[in-house]
This record gives structure tokens, sequence and C-alpha cells, in this order.
């Protein structure tokens, strides 16, 4: 019986240990053993403790620094689950301990412009931006000033113009890379873009003084007329006054931008204008064949500019769109023996006039009197004397029948050089100024007639 006894001792011992120990089992609970750089430090009752800390650390630094994306840097924290019993966690001394660790990092992009940093941005969306900013005040269609006309369209009227962008680039190499550094090494968008626009300088102002002019100032001061007439584009006509204030300040930019802009023109061909002879027309006289037409053609230009300023016009293409045709003229080359060409010329060489054509003394005088110190007397144009006498007056006289409604009369002649019914060319020489007939000194009275009725000879004739 006393056996039996103690079995059931022992049974009931182990089973009360086995409760036990279940008991034990179930009130174990997850805990977490935190790490940092391999280091254990401490454990706590769940990663978010030293999640939350870094979040709330991280807005609090982003707020102070609004330019900057802030981070905390304690180390690579790890952690490594863990079954504990208990509520012993070291939640407060783990974060104290990564307060001491923590460095606060501002990650940002650095701005590199052929080698050399001149800045860290915020992120890489700010410094895209900042480029974009700067690229794009020499796309095209934008302001009128871009749209300046290439020499070549004005020069040869321009009839139309279209531009597009080729190609927009810096001349500078930039590289975008991302830098931790701390958040005060951070340039906001506004200051960069100025140093990149301007290279940083400091304004120059200059103080009219008297005595001063544009171009002495340019002198005096080693400034270039472009500068100061781009910077104050208030002068007008040079007119500057004691006292004015002139910008004086040279912008270094230290980011170029190189456009390649396309342009294309429609352009006017002027039409050309070619004679052809006509034999069987008379010498003197012409018409017009044919009109003839403007064409146009389609030129294209290839612009390079830096800074929006033109350096570079290279032609690209040019397309025919219409070709021109000439004028002609057809022009007489026939010249008929004893037949005028309509147009006269003096009878003598330097004529100086000595009385006009009109009314003298209630009587008119039919022609024109001049005198020369060479006296050789000269066929007007081309015709046929029909007259080579003395006649009533005029003394010795000769009459020229132009053979188309014009005849001349050359009067007083001292000798007369040609015969009745002879062909003389304009030019030809046929007598000798002389003072026959009723005149009182040496001098020749000629007369053109159309029609048999007597005209004013200087209509004919150049003075
Ligand atoms: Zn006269």
């Amino acid at each position: 019986m006393k056996r039996y006894r103690t079995l059931i001792l022992a049974l009931m011992l182990m089973f009360f240990i086995s409760i036990g120990m279940i008991y034990l089992q179930i009130n174990k609970v997850e805990r977490f053993e935190v790490f940092i750089d391999n280091t254990y430090m401490g454990t706590i009752s769940q990663p978010d403790v030293i999640e939350d800390w870094l979040n709330s650390k991280e807005q609090s630094l982003s707020s102070q620094y609004p330019e900057a994306v802030m981070k905390v840097d304690v180390g690579e924290i790890s952690y490594k689950p863990k079954k504990m019993s208990g509520n012993n966690v070291d939640d407060r001394l783990v974060i104290s301990e990564l307060e001491k660790r923590a460095v606060s990092v501002a990650s940002g992009v650095e701005v590199t412009i052929d080698g050399k940093n001149i800045a860290i941005v915020r992120d890489n969306e700010i410094a895209q931006k900042i480029l974009d900013e700067i690229k794009s005040k020499y796309q095209p269609n934008g302001s009128e000033e871009n749209m300046v006309q290439t020499l070549s369209a004005k020069e040869n009227g321009d009839m139309t113009g279209k531009q597009q962008m080729e190609s927009l680039e810096f001349v500078q190499e930039v590289t975008l890379k991302e830098k931790l550094t701390t958040p005060r090494q951070i340039t906001s968008m506004e200051e960069i873009l100025s140093i990149l626009q301007t290279g940083g300088v400091e304004k120059v102002n200059y103080t009219v003084q008297a005595g001063d002019c544009v171009s002495c100032i340019s002198k005096k001061l080693n400034v270039s007329l472009d500068l100061i007439y781009k910077n104050n584009a208030w002068i007008e006509n040079d007119f500057i006054s004691v006292g004015d204030e002139l910008d004086l300040t040279e912008l270094k930019p230290m980011l170029s931008v190189k456009s390649v802009e396309k342009r294309t023109d429609t352009l006017v061909i002027p039409r050309g204008i070619k004679y052809e002879n006509d034999p069987s027309m008379r010498l003197g006289q012409s018409r017009v064949l044919q009109e003839g037409k403007d064409g146009a053609k389609q030129v294209t230009y290839l612009i390079t500019k830096i800074n929006g300023e033109i350096i570079e016009e290279t032609p690209d293409n040019e397309i025919l769109l219409e070709a021109s045709a000439d004028k002609i003229i057809i022009q007489g080359t026939k010249i008929i023996p004893g037949i005028g060409t309509g147009n006269f010329a003096w009878p003598i060489v330097s004529p100086t006039l000595t009385s006009e054509f009109g009314k003298r003394w209630g009587k008119l005088h039919a022609g024109t009197d001049a005198v020369s110190s060479n006296r050789a007397i000269l066929a007007s144009d081309h015709g046929k004397v029909v007259y080579a006498s003395t006649k009533s007056g005029y003394g010795q006289c000769i009459i020229i029948d132009h053979q188309n409604g014009y005849r001349t009369l050359y009067a007083h002649l001292s000798d007369i050089q040609v015969k009745d019914g002879q062909k003389v060319e304009k030019g030809e020489k046929i007598g000798v100024m002389g003072s026959t007939g009723n005149s009182t000194g040496v001098h020749l009275h000629f007369e053109i007639q159309k029609d048999g009725i007597q005209q004013n000879p200087l209509k004919f004739l150049n003075r």
C-alpha cells in the first residue's frame, strides 16, 4: 500500500512541474535585441520604438532646415527577435544611447561645372529645375528679343520666317551627384540661380559726373560700349546728365547656353533684265517682249547662339519655290541712212545760248541762237539735206529733212559743206558757223520744225 502512495505522489509532482513549465512557457514575450554597427545596445519591446524616434527626429530637423532633406545618422541598426519573460526592457536606455550617437546630415545634390563644385542643392528635382530655368531663357518663341531676324533675311527682303529649336545645351559640362552634407551647406534655388547667371559678381554703379559722355565713360573705366547700352537701356541718343546712375555690372555667367535654331525664310528672287537686239527695229527704239516675274525660294539657316547672341549663321538648305523669269527688252539696232532717230543732238560743241525761242519785239524768234569757240556745224540727227543755199535773212542756210516729220534748219553759216539731196548722219559736219544774212555777229540760228511748224529746240536738246 505504501508503494502505491509513493507512486501517486511522484506522478502528482510530475504533473505539477509540467503545469508550471507550460505556464512559464505561455508567459514568455517576444522582445528585440538592438545592434548598432553589430554592437549590442540593449533589448527593446519592439523596433517601432526606434523607428518612431528616428521619424520624429527627422521631421523636426526638416522643419528646422526646410531647404534640405534631413537624415539622422546613428550607424547601421539591426534587430534580433528574442523570447523573454518579465517586463525587463531597455527602451529608454537604448534611445538615450542613440540620442548621443545621432548625427544630423543633409542629403543633397552637388552641382559641378567643368569639374568645379559650385553648390549643393536640396535634391535632383531642384537641380534639374535650376538648369531648366537657365535654359528656358533661350528658348525661341519666348521673348521677342530672341526672334531676331537672320541677317541674310533682312538683306533679301524677308517675306515670312519660321524659327524652331534644333538643340539647346550647356557649353560647360554639368554633373549632378548625391552627397551627404550639413544642412548649412545647402544652397537655395534663388541663390544658385543668381550665382550661375551672374557669376556672383558685385553690382557696379557709376554716377555721371560733369564732362562725362557715354564713350568717355567707356574709355575712362575700360567698360565696353555694348555693356553700357545693354545694362542701361534707358539711354537714348547718348543723352546722360550729371547725377544719372549707370549700371556697369559685368556679369560672368558660369553657365552658358548654346542653342542651335533653324530658321526658314521665304525670299524673293528678283527678276533679271535681259536685252536682245533686233536688227529689224531702228536704233534708239525698244519694246518690252516679256515683263517677267520675281521668283521665290525657301532658305533654311542654322543659327548658333550663345546666351542668346548670334555667333554663327550658316545656310543649311535652299528650296526653289518658284523660278524667276527675266524681263526681256528688245532693242533696235537698224540704222537707216537719211532717216532720223527722233532724238536730236546739239549742232555745235559746248554751245552758249545767246537768244532763246520766243517773241521778240512782237515777232517770233523761231529758233535758238548759240555760239561756240568751235565753229563746226553738225547734223542734229540722221537725215537728208533738202536745202543748201542762201535764204533771205538766213544767209547761207542748210535744211535737213529727217524723214520722220521733223526738219532742222542751220542759218548764218560762213560755209556750206553738203549738197542738196545728200544723206547725212547724226553728228556729221555739214558747215561752218558764220554771220551771213541778218546777223550782227558770228552765231548759229537753229530751228527744229515738226510738220512745218517751228518748235522750241530746247524741248528736244539737253541744256
Ligand atoms: Zn536767230
